[in-house]
């Protein structure tokens, strides 16, 4: 998603006559699009900060613009926090038509259908960064997915964090007063979006397990849908899953991957895992590792947990120590993304 919107603040910036900078000593401003998911990529930011502050020291007309995930803190301590910082600006600030953004590949364009998540899980900032659930209306993507076709473009990914639950939400629209509810299915949106000529392949991310259903794993199959599906599990121990607020046991999350692999065998599934989560014993990292080896995940994203403020889970005691949790990401590293059994 971030990197969709740094593809929306270039494209911004070109289309106000702006250039990239070949260095960034050469450049006037820079702005820095923030992650708040995990504590180490806000230190990022204050480190970037604190560099390019030596910058403005030898040109003081340069600019810095912080933007993104960072921005749901009070302005009143970013500015206290960071002042090296010159603005601070919201990702909707940076609206653009679809029509200038700068796509890193002229084959492939992300296509961001929603804006934030309903489903608190206890571990992320996402509800809270990015607010509740808004989705783009089915015309509006309808028409960027075709303007990106007529430029060449022959590949999509739909955003979102929660794409299964696409339309169940009152709608985004880029002129607020045409805002109203509206309810289409997700699956619905695959199908529109299958029958435009020439696009030869549309991927998804991300699903979540609880709203991916009957009518959307039908969908699927059609032959212009990516045969990657990627399906966070997070855990494979139902007391965790519990804990973590979501939805679904370990033996609903092996039901669906065989109904969905009955219906497409083919298919492949990637996953996010998180170690370490406040409380995991070895035991319950086992029934982890166990479910990964039945389900045999083409890949992985495996993350340490790591507190966030604001969070359900800030209030569980954070006692599986850094050595133990990198410990269980090299295991289930080893066993699903290099393959080591
Ligand atoms: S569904 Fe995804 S984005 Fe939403 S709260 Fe859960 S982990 Fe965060």
């Amino acid at each position: 998603m971030n990197v969709a919107d740094s593809e929306r603040i270039a494209g911004w910036y070109e289309n106000r006559g702006w250039k990239p900078a070949d260095k960034i000593e050469k450049a006037d401003e820079a702005v820095i699009n923030s992650c708040s998911v995990r504590q180490s990529a806000e230190n990022r930011v204050f480190g970037l900060v604190n560099n390019l502050s030596k910058i403005k020291n030898k040109n003081p007309k340069f600019k810095i613009i912080l933007t993104g995930c960072m921005l749901r803190y009070p302005l009143a301590d970013l500015r206290k926090k960071l002042p090296g910082v010159n603005e601070f600006k919201k990702i909707s600030e940076f609206l653009l038509d679809s029509k200038f953004i700068i796509h890193n590949s002229s084959v492939h364009a992300y296509i961001p259908i929603m804006e934030g998540c309903n489903n608190f899980c206890s571990y992320c900032v996402v509800p809270y960064a990015r607010g509740r659930e808004k989705s783009k209306p089915l015309k509006e993507i309808l028409c960027e997915a075709k303007e990106l076709v007529e430029r060449g473009y022959r590949e999509i990914t739909l955003l979102g964090q929660n794409v299964n639950s696409y339309g169940k939400d009152s709608q985004i629209s880029k002129s607020k007063s045409k805002t109203k509810n509206f309810k289409v299915p997700f699956a619905e949106l695959l199908k529109e979006l299958s029958k435009i000529e020439k696009l030869e392949k549309i991927s998804f991310m991300t699903s979540n397990p609880w709203d991916l259903t009957d009518d959307i794993i039908e969908t699927m199959s059609l032959p212009k849908i990516d045969r990657y599906l990627h399906l966070a599990v997070q855990s494979g121990n139902n007391e965790i899953l519990k804990k973590m607020n979501r939805k679904y046991s370990a033996k609903d999350f092996l039901a669906l991957v065989k109904k969905i692999r009955q219906k497409i065998p083919e298919i492949k599934i990637g996953t996010d895992i998180i170690v370490g989560f406040p409380g995991e014993s070895e035991k319950q990292f086992q029934e982890t590792v166990a479910l990964c080896r039945k389900i045999g995940f083409t890949k992985a994203y495996i993350s340490l947990y790591s507190p966030r403020p604001g969070t359900g889970a800030f209030r569980l005691k954070d006692d599986v120590s850094y050595r133990e949790k990198k410990r269980r990401w090299l295991i289930l590293d080893r066993l699903i993304n290099q393959h080591v059994f």
